[in-house]
């Protein structure tokens, strides 16, 4: 929002230069434009990915309407329900990230094969969110659904096959089998009553790093 009111003022700059009475600065109006290109970038920047992560949820969620907000700190501090990562209707597909999930999933779409416990929680976050715009309610079958989904999310991502694959795994095994309560269920396990059988699961064998 600081960067959008920064660029306005240059704007503002501009159009007061341009019709002002006195003699146009050139240097002065070259050095404006640019100050307000450099401003407007973060916005349009961030516009840009909360557009790829809308595109994204949308092919997770199939055939639903899912609609990605990525909030800021000031919409997250006010947000009714900031104690968790996102939340999403699904009635109305519309999802909301909170601060600072979306930098994180772009940070993690620029060094996959180093993603912190942070960006991986980013990653599940954006699919289970996207699992509720598709019609899910009950939090432990979105929570499967997504697990057996976050390698799908990486690679719209844009994350190499092999490492969406691993960081998939790296979630479900070193993150969603430590849960417990209403996001954890015992049937969410290779050839459970969870289980998808999706083309792609992560449970495909042979998956070695499942087996120690
Ligand atoms: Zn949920």
């Amino acid at each position: 929002m600081l960067w959008i009111i920064a660029s306005l003022f240059f704007c503002w700059l501009i159009y007061r230069e341009l019709t002002s009475s006195m003699l146009v600065s050139k240097p002065y109006l070259s050095i404006l434009i640019i100050l307000a290109l450099l401003t407007a970038w973060p916005a349009y920047h961030r516009w840009r990915f909360e557009h790829l992560l809308n595109s994204i949820a949308q092919q997770l969620a199939e055939n639903h309407l899912a609609i990605v907000h990525c909030n800021t700190l000031w919409d997250t501090l006010f947000d009714e329900d900031p104690g968790v990562g996102g939340h999403a209707d699904p009635q109305t597909g519309y999802i909301v990230i909170q601060y600072p999930r979306c930098d994180d999933l772009m940070n993690y779409s620029k060094h996959p094969a180093n993603a912190s416990k942070e960006e991986l929680y980013s990653l599940n976050i954006l699919t289970h969110e996207s699992m509720h715009a598709r019609g899910e309610y009950n939090e432990a079958k979105t929570e499967c659904a997504a697990v057996q989904r976050n390698y799908q999310t990486a690679i719209l991502l844009g994350v190499p096959d092999a490492i969406a694959r691993q960081n998939a795994i790296a979630y479900y095994k070193n993150y969603y089998l430590h849960q417990t309560g209403i996001y954890f269920s015992k049937d969410c396990v290779p050839g459970g009553a969870l289980d998808e059988h999706l083309n792609d699961s992560i449970w495909k064998e042979p998956v070695p790093e499942l087996q120690d």
